[in-house]
């Protein structure tokens, strides 16, 4: 449990705050941090019990990250970066988690945050200039901003399925697994799903359950991750100059380093591309998706690596008909590539069943098990690994309200629309971390939110230096970005499946390409250039002097020498960046 203060605390009434943060994930710990460092009272509410965001409720089986150790994890701090010690190439999310307790008590963070309060509204008020926030615990508090850290991937997905209340066994949800585990022993288990929280997961729960049935409407890819324990020499070698790790990194287009091709599938002979495919998946995890430059611009070039994908899986499962329906048609990391850990071979167990809903979906829950294809399937318990309402879903669970009453949820009606993913117009001094039109997901997550955190922090370091009260997008900015991000969009074969980047696994919701495509750097360079600018694109009220220019304070560690053969939008027009 936390430092106590939440189980029966006060409500607080009429408290005002200088930043009220939602969300004490890896988002909220951080951008506490560095506005303690300007000197401003925070508030952050967090629904959790504890710190940890994503890595808090997803305690699945099996649950670990897909980017490496050493480069998941937080770049600010060269101490904590020596201090801390990863002990596998893709992290455990229990470890993850110690990994964000450690930073909680490290930097003292929790004692500004109130946890197990879940914010209910906040509405900016026009005549102070101050966001009133309430929460579900009774709290009614005022800031002047107000900055949402909510997460890409933390709003449950939860199909309605006919009956689920009849069903007598317990019903789990990968993103909200229970604290104290769950044991499947000798029991008939059925997964509904087949992305990458079940197929980190279906190994696992296989090794426990008497049967497993596997619920399939989507077949996915999915890469060996090769997991291994870090050698205390590679570990040596990589905090032996961990800086030039994260230069590295973030020069790339999605914020990791790893080995890649800019070469293009289709002028190597088959022969190399076998070669290439081969070393890559040796490889293992997402970095198979850069053994050639153009895999996601091109579907002749995507048809190449996906039909390898294919033999493989039908070389690790024995019964060919289990391996047709898990051999997806559609094109290679159009969805997010999954990486597991003896994820077909689970297929070859005699108490694994594969079941496709792909024709006809799961028609309900009976009190017995779950009816599909016109069958019932005796279960004792179901988990849902159906996903989330991804890079929206933790908004609307929010009533945020604007100028001239409008809320977010009916600004965004049609699709999500911001400047820079940061910020939107009617709402003044409001942040988004890691929010829909930048980079997020498809970027090493916590380098994506670190160097929002940082920008933010110091464009309200400005606005103290300068005196303004309010800092609000301009609309054309706002227009021409979300244009932009649109645009940047149609060039990768990414916006052409029916994926949750695009909204498309929740009905009903519109169908728009939500991350920022065109790469990490392009786009911190961008927000680099619009602070240099003078925050351009945004007005700034009650500024004493609008010349002043801004100092780059945080930011500065940004602003570092970009691989632009690689990066550049002359690469992405020329189709050749690897993994966007
Ligand atoms: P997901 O990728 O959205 O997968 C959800 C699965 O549930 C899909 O197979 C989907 O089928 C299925 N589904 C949803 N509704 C259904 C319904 N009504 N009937 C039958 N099937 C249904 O969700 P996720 O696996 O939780 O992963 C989400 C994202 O979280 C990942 O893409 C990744 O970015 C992140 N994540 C990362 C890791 C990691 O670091 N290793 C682990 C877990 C998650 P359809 O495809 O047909 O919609």
């Amino acid at each position: 449990m936390n430092s106590g203060q939440t189980a029966s605390r006060a409500s607080e009434r009429d408290t005002a705050f200088d930043v009220v943060i939602v969300g004490a994930g890896f988002a909220g710990m951080y951008m506490l941090h560095c506005l303690r460092g300007l000197g401003l009272s925070v508030r952050v509410y967090e629904a959790g019990g504890d710190v940890g965001g994503t890595w808090y409720w997803n305690r699945y089986p099996g649950a670990r990250c897909d980017v490496e150790s050493l480069q998941y994890s937080y770049s600010f701090s060269p101490a904590l970066d020596q201090d801390w010690h990863w002990s596998e190439k893709y992290s455990p999310q229990p470890e993850i988690l110690a990994y964000a307790n450690h930073v909680a008590d490290r930097f003292a963070l929790r004692r500004d945050m109130r946890f197990e309060t879940r914010v209910t509204a906040a509405t900016f008020d026009e005549r102070a200039k101050r966001w009133s926030v309430e929460t579900d615990r009774g709290d009614q508090v005022s800031a002047q901003f107000f900055i949402l850290a909510v997460g890409c991937l933390s709003a449950a997905n939860k199909p309605q399925f006919e009956g689920l209340s009849d069903f007598q066994g317990p019903i789990y949800h990968t993103g909200e697994w229970p604290h104290e585990g769950v044991d499947f022993t000798g029991l008939r288990v059925g997964v509904i799903g087949t992305g990458s929280s079940a197929i980190q997961s279906i190994p696992m729960i296989a090794s426990q359950a008497a049967s497993l049935t596997v619920f399939q409407r989507t077949a996915s890819y999915s890469v060996p991750a090769w997991n291994a324990k870090i050698s205390p020499e590679a570990e040596q070698a990589a905090k032996a100059d961990y800086p030039a790790l994260r230069a590295k990194a973030r020069a790339r287009p999605t914020g990791v380093y790893f080995p890649y091709s800019m070469q293009s599938a289709l002028s190597a002979t088959p022969e190399e591309r076998e070669q290439k495919y081969e070393e890559s998946w040796s490889r293992g995890g997402l970095p198979f998706l850069g053994a050639y430059g153009d895999l996601l611009f091109e579907k002749e070039a995507n048809d190449t690596i996906a039909d390898f994908a294919r033999r493989k899986i039908r070389a690790l499962v024995k019964d060919p008909a289990t391996a047709d329906l898990l051999c997806p048609d559609n094109v290679l990391g159009c969805k997010r590539l999954c990486v597991d850990s003896g994820y077909y071979e689970t297929y070859n167990l005699p108490h694994v069943h594969l079941v496709d809903v792909s024709k006809r979906p799961v028609e309900r829950f009976t009190q017995q098990g779950i009816v599909a294809n016109g069958r019932e399937y005796p279960l004792d318990a179901v988990v849902c690994a159906t996903g989330f309402d991804a890079m929206t879903g933790s908004f609307s669970r929010i009533r945020i309200t604007g100028k001239s009453g409008l809320t977010l949820s009916e600004k965004w009606h049609a699709g999500p629309r911001t400047y820079l993913g940061l910020c939107a117009e009617g709402f003044p001094n409001m942040f988004v971390v890691a929010g829909p039109g930048s980079p997020s997901v498809l970027a090493s997550l916590i380098q994506a939110i670190e160097q929002h955190v940082d920008w933010i922090a110091d464009c309200i370091a400005h606005l103290r230096d300068v005196g303004a009260q309010t800092i609000e997008t301009l609309r054309q900015y706002e227009d021409d970005w979300v244009e932009h991000v649109n645009e940047v969009a149609k060039v990768s074969l990414r916006s052409t499946c029916s994926s949750w980047y695009v909204g498309a696994n929740v009905p009903g919701k519109p169908r728009v390409f939500m991350p920022y495509i065109g790469g990490f750097p392009v786009y911190v360079n961008r927000c680099n250039e619009v602070m240099s600018n003078g925050y351009e694109g945004f007005v700034l009220e009650g500024a004493n002097d609008h010349n002043a220019p801004p100092k780059v304070r945080l930011t500065e560690r940004w602003r570092v020498p970009l691989d632009m053969d690689v990066i550049s939008p002359a690469a992405l027009a020329a189709r050749r960046v690897p993994i966007v």
